[in-house]
C-alpha cells in the first residue's frame, strides 16, 4: 500500500529526540511520537515505570515525561535489565500494532480491497478523543472519531483524519463547594505532545487560507500519527493572522453562532484546501456529523471553478461522500442565517463567480418559512450519496426527521441507513479481561475481525477467574478516586463532607453502580433520586448494600445541565447516604477508563429516543460490566435478555413527567427485584467461593455480545464495505 501521508516536502521528519534519552532507549521517543502507544499492550506500563509520580502528574503524557526525566534516572534505566526487557517487548509490540512492511499487505483491508488502497478516505470531525493528554474533545462524538482512526489503522483502511487543533483544549472541570461547575481552560502545549507543525510551500507557516469578514485568514496544520493513520489538525493561531482571527481555533464548541460558523468554515473549507496543499487526493470523503458540511460545499465550488456545471459538480461530490448524522432531534443541528453566511464566508464561497443562490440552496430546509437559513445537516444530506445514523433506532428516527427532504417518498423509504457505533477494543478492554480472554479465545483474537462464533468462547471463562479480575478492577477504581481526592482536598474541599462525596469512604464489597456522561438534561442523571426513601433503603441495606458513582461535565453554557449536576453533587454530601454516593470530577478519557472497568453495573437513562447511540455502555460491557438502560440507542439492539437489563418504553402517549415517573418506577423495580438479588446470590458462599454465578453469567454474555457486535473494528469494516468502497468505486 502506498503511504497516504503527505509528500516529503512537507512531511515532518518527527520531532528531534530530547538529548537526555540514551541511545539504547531511543525507541521510547518513537513510541511516544505515535499514538499507537495508547493501545500497545506493553507501552503504558513501560512509560509508567520510568517515573510513576511524574507519569501521574503529566496526565500519562509520555512526551512530557520523556522531556522531564533527569540524567541520573536515565543512567539507572539503561542499566536495568528488567526495564530493558520490557522496553524491547514494547518496541516489538509496536511493530505488530503498526503492522508495517510485509504485514501491511495482510491487513483486513489489503486482503479484501487491495485495488482500492491507492486513494485515501478523508474523515472529517470537529473533535477527536485519542488520549487524555491531547484534550481536543468534549465527549462521545470525539471518542467515536478517535476510536474510528485507531480501528482504521489496525484494519489497514487508508484513511486520513481532519480536525481542529484547540490550543486551549475543552475545559477543566472543578466543582465549587456548592457543586456549581467551574470551567477553566485546559491549555495544550504542542511541545508536550507528538503534534508536528507542518510547513507550507517555501517554508511559510500556513498551508491554506480563506477570506472571511473582510480579511484573509491563514490556516496552519499539525500532524498527529495514529498508527498507520495521519490526523491533520488545523488552526489559525498564526502571527500572520489578525489577532481577532487567531483565537478562532482556540476552543472547542465555544463562542456564539458567528464564531461557530467560522470554525466550521475552517474545518470544512480549510480542510479541503489543506489536504490539496499537502498533495493528498482523497477518493472518498466522510463527514462525521454536520459540523463538517462545508467540506462538501467547498468541493462543489472547486468543481464549478474548474468549469463543471452546478448539477454535475453536485453529482460528483455526492458520489464520493459519506455523511453520518448523530443528532436525533431537529433542534440539535447547526443552522446559520444567510446574512451570517454572507458576512463571514460569502467571499470564500462566491467571490469569484456568481453561484450564490445555488450554493445557499443546498442548505435550505422545506420547513423553514422564510427560506433564509442554511441547515448544515440538510446540506450534508443533499451532498452525500451515502447517509447513515448511528444505531438501528437512530436510523429510523433520522428517516422521520429528514423525511421533508424527500417529499415524494414514504418515511420508510428515505435513503438513510445506519451503522451502529462501536468502541475500540484494545483501548477500552482492560488488561485483566483481555488477559483472561487470551486463555479462552482462539489465538489472534485481539487483531482479527472476530465473528459471533469466535466470541461464544467468552462463555467458557471460569466464573472465579472473572470474579478475581472484576474485583481487582474495582479496587483500582476506588484507588483512582482516592488519588483524585488526595490531589484536590487541600485546595477545594473546606468540609469533610466533600471527602466523603469524592468516594473515599467506599469499599469494594457493595454492588457499585456507575453513571458517567455529559450532563445534558435528557440523560437524567438525577432520575434515581426521584424517590429518596426508596434509594436510601437500597444504599443502606446492611446485607446487600449498593453504592453509586457519578461523573460528567455539563456544557459550559448549559445552565440546566449544571443545575442537574449540582443536585446530584448535593446528594453526595448527604450524611444519610453515608458516603455511598460519589462524584468523580473532571470526566475525561482517564476517569472513563477507571469507571467503565471498575464498577459492577453501568447505568444509562436517556429519555427515549434522544440518545442516538451511546457508547459508554459498550466499553463497560467489554469489561464484563452489564448495563441497565432505557430502550434507546444501541441498547435497543444490543440487549439480548441475559447481558443486562432494559427499561421498557413508556406508552407513546405519556407526557414527559409521566415518562420520567414510568422509567424511575421500572429502574427501581429492576434493581430491587433482579439486579441486587442476582449480585448477592452467592451459591458457593459456604465453601469459600463468593463468586455470584448468575451475575457472572451476565457479565460473560456482556463481553461476548459487545466483542462480537459493538467494537470499532466491526463499525469500521461496515463503513469500509458498505460506504467507503462503493464511494471509491464511484457506484451510484
Ligand atoms: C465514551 C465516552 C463518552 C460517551 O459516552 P455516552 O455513553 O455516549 O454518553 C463521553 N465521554 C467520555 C470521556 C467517554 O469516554
Amino acid at each position: 500500500m502506498r503511504d497516504v501521508g503527505p509528500n516529503n516536502k512537507t512531511m515532518g521528519a518527527g520531532k528531534p529526540r530530547p538529548a537526555g534519552i540514551p541511545d539504547r532507549l531511543g525507541g521510547l521517543w518513537e513510541l511516544a511520537s505515535d499514538l499507537s502507544w495508547t493501545w500497545n499492550p506493553a507501552a503504558p506500563a513501560l512509560f509508567g515505570a520510568i517515573d510513576p509520580p511524574l507519569w501521574r502528574r503529566t496526565r500519562h503524557n509520555p512526551v512530557a515525561l520523556l522531556r522531564a526525566v533527569g540524567e541520573t534516572r536515565w543512567r539507572e534505566l539503561a542499566a536495568d535489565d528488567g526495564f530493558l526487557r520490557r522496553y524491547d517487548a514494547a518496541c516489538d509490540a509496536r511493530d505488530r500494532v503498526l503492522g508495517g512492511g510485509e504485514s501491511a499487505a495482510s491487513t483486513w483491508f489489503a486482503r479484501s480491497y487491495a485495488e482500492f488502497a491507492e486513494r485515501p478516505v478523508a474523515y472529517f470531525c470537529a473533535e477527536f478523543a485519542l488520549h487524555e493528554s491531547i484534550p481536543i474533545y468534549s465527549g462521545g462524538l470525539g471518542v467515536l472519531a478517535g476510536d474510528h482512526l485507531k480501528a482504521a489503522s489496525e484494519l489497514g483502511v487508508p484513511l486520513v483524519g481532519v480536525g481542529l487543533m484547540y490550543a486551549h483544549g475543552y475545559f477543566d472541570q472543578t466543582l465549587g463547594p456548592d457543586g456549581w461547575q467551574e470551567d477553566a481552560d485546559d491549555p495544550l502545549d504542542p511541545d508536550l505532545t507528538p503534534l508536528e507543525r507542518l510547513q507550507g510551500a517555501d517554508g511559510i507557516p500556513w498551508l491554506a487560507s480563506l477570506q472571511g469578514g473582510g480579511r484573509r485568514i491563514h490556516i496552519g496544520a499539525w500532524r498527529l500519527r495514529v498508527g498507520r493513520v495521519s490526523l491533520y489538525l488545523l488552526d489559525t493561531d498564526l502571527e500572520e493572522n489578525d489577532p481577532a482571527d487567531r483565537g478562532l481555533s482556540h476552543q472547542l464548541y465555544a463562542g456564539g453562532a458567528d464564531h461557530r460558523l467560522r470554525q466550521e468554515a475552517i474545518l470544512g473549507v480549510g480542510g479541503v484546501r489543506v489536504l490539496a496543499a499537502l498533495g493528498i487526493d482523497p477518493g472518498a470523503w466522510h463527514a462525521n456529523e454536520g459540523h463538517a458540511a462545508f467540506m462538501m460545499v467547498e468541493r462543489v465550488r472547486r468543481l464549478m471553478r474548474d468549469g463543471r456545471s452546478f448539477t454535475d459538480a453536485v453529482s460528483r461530490v455526492r458520489a464520493s461522500t459519506v455523511f453520518t448524522t448523530h443528532t436525533p432531534v431537529s433542534a440539535g443541528h447547526d443552522v446559520f442565517s444567510h446574512a451570517q453566511m454572507r458576512e463571514w464566508i460569502g467571499e470564500t464561497f462566491w467571490e469569484e463567480f456568481p453561484h450564490r443562490e445555488e450554493l445557499l440552496g443546498l442548505g435550505l430546509h422545506p420547513d423553514d418559512e422564510a427560506q433564509d437559513r442554511f441547515h448544515m445537516t440538510a446540506a450534508a444530506i443533499r451532498l452525500s450519496r451515502r447517509v447513515n445514523g448511528v444505531s438501528a433506532r437512530h436510523g429510523r428516527v433520522s428517516r422521520e426527521i429528514w423525511h421533508g427532504l424527500w417529499e415524494d417518498r414514504a418515511a420508510g423509504e428515505v435513503p438513510i441507513r445506519h451503522v451502529t457505533n462501536g468502541v475500540h477494543l484494545a483501548t477500552w478492554m482492560s488488561d485483566g479481561v483481555a488477559g483472561l480472554l487470551d486463555e479462552w479465545l482462539p489465538a489472534g483474537w485481539r487483531c482479527g475481525p472476530g465473528d459471533e462464533a469466535m466470541w461464544r468462547a467468552a462463555r467458557d471463562v471460569p466464573a472465579e477467574a472473572l470474579w478475581r479480575v472484576r474485583r481487582r478492577l474495582k479496587l483500582r477504581l476506588l484507588e483512582l478516586m482516592r488519588d483524585e481526592a488526595r490531589r484536590r482536598w487541600p485546595d477545594h474541599w473546606p468540609e469533610s463532607a466533600h471527602l466523603a462525596g469524592a468516594g473515599t469512604l467506599m469499599s469494594p464489597e457493595p454492588l457499585t453502580i456507575g453513571f458517567a456522561r455529559r450532563f445534558a438534561t435528557y440523560k437524567r442523571a438525577d432520575l434515581i433520586f426521584r424517590d429518596r426513601d426508596r434509594l436510601l433503603a437500597l444504599l443502606s441495606d446492611p446485607a446487600r448494600p449498593v453504592q453509586l458513582i457519578f461523573a460528567g461535565k455539563a456544557h459550559p453554557r448549559d445552565d440546566d445541565g449544571k443545575r442537574v449536576l449540582q443536585r446530584v453533587y448535593e446528594h453526595t454530601r448527604d450524611p444519610e447516604f453515608e458516603g455511598r454516593v460519589a462524584f468523580l470530577e473532571n470526566y475525561g478519557l482517564h476517569t472513563a477508563h477507571g469507571l467503565v472497568e471498575g464498577v459492577d453495573l453501568w447505568l444509562n437513562l436517556p429519555r427515549v429516543p434522544l440518545e442516538a447511540s451511546g457508547t459508554s455502555g459498550m466499553k463497560a460491557a467489554l469489561n464484563g460490566v452489564p448495563q441497565l438502560a432505557t430502550a434507546d440507542g444501541w441498547w435497543e439492539e444490543g440487549f439480548e435478555g441475559d447481558n443486562g437489563w432494559i427499561i421498557p418504553p413508556a406508552p407513546a402517549t405519556a407526557s414527559e413527567a409521566e415518562v420520567d415517573e414510568h422509567d424511575a418506577e421500572h429502574l427501581f423495580r429492576l434493581l430491587e427485584e433482579e439486579v441486587i438479588p442476582l449480585y448477592y446470590d452467592r451459591p458457593g458462599a459456604g465453601c469459600g467461593d463468593d463468586a455470584p454465578a448468575g451475575w457472572l453469567a451476565q457479565a460473560r454474555r456482556a463481553i461476548e455480545v459487545a466483542g462480537a457486535r459493538f467494537t470499532a473494528s466491526r463499525m469500521v469494516r461496515d463503513y469500509a464495505r458498505d460506504y467507503y468502497v462503493p464511494s471509491l468505486r464511484g457506484d451510484d
